[in-house]
């Protein structure tokens, strides 16, 4: 029997895993798919205060937002960086004394941050910009590795104790003598089993709605699901920072360096109608964001230099069906579904939680894991911002790298800072031993060798291809189709069943 179950593996549900299992409490997570296979994979990747929402007047978002960024900063050293961005002064759009009053609020919001303020710049000789850009301004955010963030927080749940079922659905749940039972489907098998559990949390994202699960009463805010896209171009300017661009419908779009070579635009906002699992982007959102990009930039990419994109789906509370997507608000709701006064013994309680970001994930985990301590009466501290995730357990990326490039000197410098911003002091786990680039085994192209792929199934739940080269890895834009194939008949080859083994624990 569990305390808690816990269904989507998304960030909201590893986050809330990971703070429940490090306050003893007894945890099962399922994930129908992959561990971050849905819209957890697929933001834009920023740890963001969110400028645009200061005018939407959400300062409690901006301000968890803007303190939760540098938390995680901190405690995933690796995985997180900070990203200066240029918003170009564009006369038809918001006026420049608008822009500076909010970058002002967004500096005062978290005055003791230690990022660099806003500033005024001029574009140089260099700059990418149409000529007549004369004015931008600069601030500071964030940037994250959103798959990896997911999967290190899994792994902190398990070195907690929690239970971790990739690949595994809830196909219902139902209350039973004041638990839950909860049937889940090995999505591999077929098979089927039901466990019991105290709680239950659904944290299914956009699927969160449609989860067979007996609530007392439907939200009375419906949720509404908003698809963003995002295209992946060569990189087109020489800059370090990014880019905020604001288009005359008054969105904005980001325009982001990315894996060295490549370039990020996105995002749109289209009412979703189908299955989330199937979003992706249409005709009119590459338009809309290979224009946005046109306006502004001289050498802006076309529709012949798209490499991939991808598609996420937010699930928004929405107060009519009329407002703007755009509009809706960011933030997160926790519905505790409370034992009616009578009969609390039948009833067991269960947790939705609705909206998010990446951003301010950890601070939702700790209102949910306090809210449900205080309904399972189980008493435990708030523990999670101090504590780095697993391989941030150092000072500087700096001084990480400069230890382990002297002690496997026959590392390339590409591959070791690959291995160092993507597991911290982890990466001794498969370099251990290891005193040659051959024992790292078979190489799979841009630096990836079995040894990593070992480690990756052994230690993150990865079973296939897009698993490594999409979500713990984006190493697919990097290896040609060749290689992929290669490594796809490989991992074949291998046939380790992982879900069968997790399924017999
Ligand atoms: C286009 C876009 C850009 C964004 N950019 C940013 C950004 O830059 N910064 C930021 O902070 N936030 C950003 N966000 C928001 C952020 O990505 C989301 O808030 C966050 O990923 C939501 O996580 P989640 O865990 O709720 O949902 P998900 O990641 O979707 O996880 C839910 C999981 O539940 C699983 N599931 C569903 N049904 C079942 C079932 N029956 N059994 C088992 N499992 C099930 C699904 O497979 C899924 O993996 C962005 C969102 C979008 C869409």
């Amino acid at each position: 029997m569990y305390d808690l179950l816990i269904i989507g593996g998304g960030i909201n549900g590893t986050s809330i895993a990971r703070d429940t299992s490090g306050r003893g409490l007894r945890i099962l997570l399922c994930e129908m798919g992959d561990l971050a296979c849905a819209t957890s994979s697929a933001s834009s990747k920023l740890l963001h205060g969110g400028l645009r929402y200061l005018e939407q007047c959400e300062f409690r978002l901006v301000h968890e937002a803007l303190v939760e960024r540098e938390t995680l900063l901190r405690t995933a050293p690796h995985l997180c960086r900070t990203l200066r961005f240029q918003l170009p002064y564009h006369p038809g759009r918001r006026p420049a004394w608008l822009i500076r009053t909010g970058l002002l609020l967004y500096d005062y919001l978290n005055f003791y941050s230690k990022l660099p303020r806003s500033c005024t710049v001029k574009p140089d000789t260099e700059s990418p910009l149409h000529k007549n850009f004369t004015q931008s301004f600069e601030y500071s955010d964030g940037w994250v590795d959103d798959a990896r963030l997911v999967i290190l927080n899994a792994m902190d749940a398990h070195q907690h104790g929690a239970t971790i079922l990739p690949r595994t659905r809830c196909s219902r749940a139902w209350r039973s003598n004041g638990y839950w039972q909860v049937e889940l489907e090995n999505r591999q098998s077929g098979q089927r089993r039901t466990v019991k559990s105290r709680m239950l949390v659904n944290a299914a994202g956009p699927w969160v709605d449609r989860i067979a699960v007996p609530v007392q009463q439907n939200h009375p805010q419906p949720m509404r699901l908003v698809r963003g896209s995002h295209i992946v171009v060569p990189r087109f300017f020489n800059d370090q920072h990014a880019w905020l661009l604001q288009h005359d419908d008054q969105r904005i779009v980001f325009v982001i360096p990315w894996e060295q070579k490549f370039t990020l635009i996105g995002t749109t906002d289209i009412d979703e109608p189908g299955d989330p699992g199937q979003a992706h982007i249409s005709e009119e959102e590459t338009k809309y964001l290979l224009q946005v990009c046109r306006d502004y930039f001289h050498n802006a990419p076309g529709p012949e230099d798209i490499l991939y994109s991808f598609s996420g789906v937010r699930p928004l509370p929405a107060t009519s069906t009329s407002q703007h997507a755009r509009t809706l608000s960011r933030d997160y709701q926790l519905i505790l579904e409370q034992p009616p006064k009578q009969g609390i013994q039948q009833y067991a309680p269960l947790l939705s939680v609705r909206g998010g970001k990446l951003t301010t994930s950890r601070a939702l985990a700790e209102q949910a894991s306090n809210k449900i301590c205080q309904v399972l009466q189980h008493s435990a501290d708030n523990w999670t911002a101090s504590s780095p995730l697993p391989g941030g357990d150092f000072s500087t990326l700096t001084e990480l790298q400069s230890q382990l490039a002297s002690q496997y000197s026959w590392l390339a410098d590409t591959v070791l800072t690959r291995y160092v911003r993507s597991y911290g002091t982890l990466c001794t786990n498969f370099l251990q031993g290891c005193t040659s680039i051959e024992s790292l085994g078979e190489h799979f192209g841009a630096g990836l060798y079995a040894r990593e792929i070992q480690y990756l199934q052994q230690q993150e739940w990865a079973v296939s291809l897009e698993d490594i080269l999409w979500r713990r890895s984006k190493l697919g834009l990097h290896l040609s189709v060749i290689q992929q194939q290669h490594l796809r008949a490989w991992l074949s080859k291998q046939k380790i069943d992982l879900i069968a083994e997790l399924w017999q624990r």
